[in-house]
């Protein structure tokens, strides 16, 4: 019988994460203050996170210890299984082995819980008693419920609208962890009032939701702030799934000639890519870590590497990084969770550096995929997750075609049994195909008046 699951017992969970800033032969540029443009110190953060996360926000140690009340939590779902895709393999007729690494066990369905335990675990030692966030999909605003409520801390999430009205359940799981839940943009900050201001019936975006949770956090000393993606402590704590990935990679005997995953702000890219991205570096691999984004919002390869804001309002510092603008706001496309005008800093640099490859795909090959993924293994992918599908598969007829033997590695992040709507809608056809056009990504550029990185 062919092997379909490798299995890591939890006596396995990584004992600590691994910080690729490390390792890399440029490191990412400083943080600019948002007003006077000038590089900022870790200390700017202090109004926002916890000390400690800001530590490792700034660290160049390549190993940070993981504390053993996290790892204890972790063990709730961790390690996390990896699968061998017979099944697509056979309807694909590719010579390609293709693996997947499922994050979709967790609690809240992805990889969130990884750094949502990590962050809350942090703000309860150091004496936060609330903290406020932003969600798209509402896959983070999920994760940090669950976490905050395991360490008693109130949580308060700011959804994007239109996920908010397309994903009611998601919000009722946050409700039943105890977190409450306001559709972004609301009446109840100054962010939120501008944006309605401009535009009643805004869909929001999460540019727009940052700004309300970070101005709710930065007006009260017991609140911290709380992201999911882009920081690069966020992306710190997703790299115990590419360490368990590795490991179980070498128990199948191969190891992966491409490493894909979904693109937002990077933090489930770089939780799978970067332990590999470390044996390129390290050992002279060559393998080829791949990000999916989606057409309506691409940011990877159709934005430009420039200082921005994280949020839409600009409250935040400016990073450095690949970026359709700030107030960029990407067409309502199912995979809420992508729709996020910019990228982390150290995805932003190492794809700069040409180390890593970002792809596009519009939306109705992602469903075709997920469809696909779903009658073959079993497992309905999320929207999100769909996209590094449809990268697997167009690399797995490529294969075919050049009678290639390749191995692939699909970040399976997050199931999508909250996103049946968008699976229904698809089914019927109605799902429209959207790719943004240049002039509006011109225009959006156009509007941009923050530093050029030297
Ligand atoms: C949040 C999310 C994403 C996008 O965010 P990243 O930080 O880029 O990972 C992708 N897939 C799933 C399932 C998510 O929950």
């Amino acid at each position: 019988m062919m092997k379909r699951k490798i299995l890591l017992d939890e006596s396995e969970i990584p004992t600590h994460w691994y910080n690729v800033i490390a390792d890399m032969p440029n490191k990412p540029l400083p943080p600019l203050h948002p007003g006077t443009q000038e590089p900022i110190g870790p200390e700017a953060l202090a109004p926002l996170f916890p000390m400690e996360l800001i530590r490792q926000e700034v660290s160049g140690e390549k190993y940070i210890e993981i504390p053993d009340q996290v790892r204890d939590i972790y063990k709730l779902w961790r390690c996390t299984p990896m699968y061998r895709a017979h099944g697509l393999e056979a309807a694909l007729d590719s010579p390609a082995r293709i693996f997947y690494k499922y994050e979709g066990g967790s609690p809240a369905g992805s990889h969130k819980p990884n750094t949502a335990v990590a962050q809350a675990y942090y703000n309860k030692q150091e004496g936060v008693k609330k903290i406020t966030t932003e969600t798209g999909a509402g896959q983070w605003g999920s994760a940090l419920s669950f976490a905050c409520n395991v360490f008693d801390l109130a949580c308060e999430v700011y959804m994007v609208k239109i996920s908010y009205q397309q994903k009611p359940y998601r919000k009722s799981l946050m409700n039943t962890w105890g977190a409450t839940v306001h559709a972004s943009p609301t009446d109840q900050t100054q962010a939120g009032r501008k944006i309605l201001e401009a535009d009643p019936d805004s869909p929001g975006s999460l540019g727009i939701a940052i700004s309300e949770a970070v101005e709710m956090a930065a007006a009260d000393e017991q609140t911290k702030y709380a992201l999911g993606s882009v920081l690069n402590h966020v992306l710190l704590h997703q790299t115990v799934v590419g360490q368990e990935a590795v490991k179980q990679m070498e128990m199948a005997g191969y190891l992966p000639d491409i490493v894909v995953a979904p693109f937002g702000g990077g933090s489930n890219f770089a939780g799978i890519s970067f332990p590999f991205l470390r044996l390129n570096i390290e050992e002279g691999q060559k393998i080829r870590c791949i990000a999916s984004e989606p057409a309506s919002c691409p940011k990877l390869t159709r934005g430009v590497f420039r200082y921005d804001f994280g949020d839409t309002v600009g409250m935040t510092p400016l990073l450095p990084m690949y970026t359709l603008g700030h107030d960029f706001v990407p067409a309502p496309i199912h995979a809420g969770g992508l729709r996020y005008h910019g990228a982390g800093v150290i995805v932003s640099q190492l794809l700069k550096d040409q180390l890593i490859e970002a792809v596009a795909h519009k939306q109705l090959e992602c469903f075709e995929a997920g469809v696909l993924f779903s009658k073959t293994e079993g497992i309905v992918p999320a929207p999100e997750t769909t996209h590094a599908i449809a990268t697997a598969i167009r690399e797995a007829k490529r294969c075919k075609e050049e009678g290639k033997a390749e191995t692939i590695l699909i970040h399976l992040c997050g199931h999508g049994y909250f996103d049946l709507k968008a699976y229904e809608d698809y089914l019927a056809g109605k799902l429209v195909e959207h790719e943004v056009t240049s002039d509006e990504i011109k225009a959006s550029l156009a509007k941009l008046d923050t530093p050029v990185p030297e």
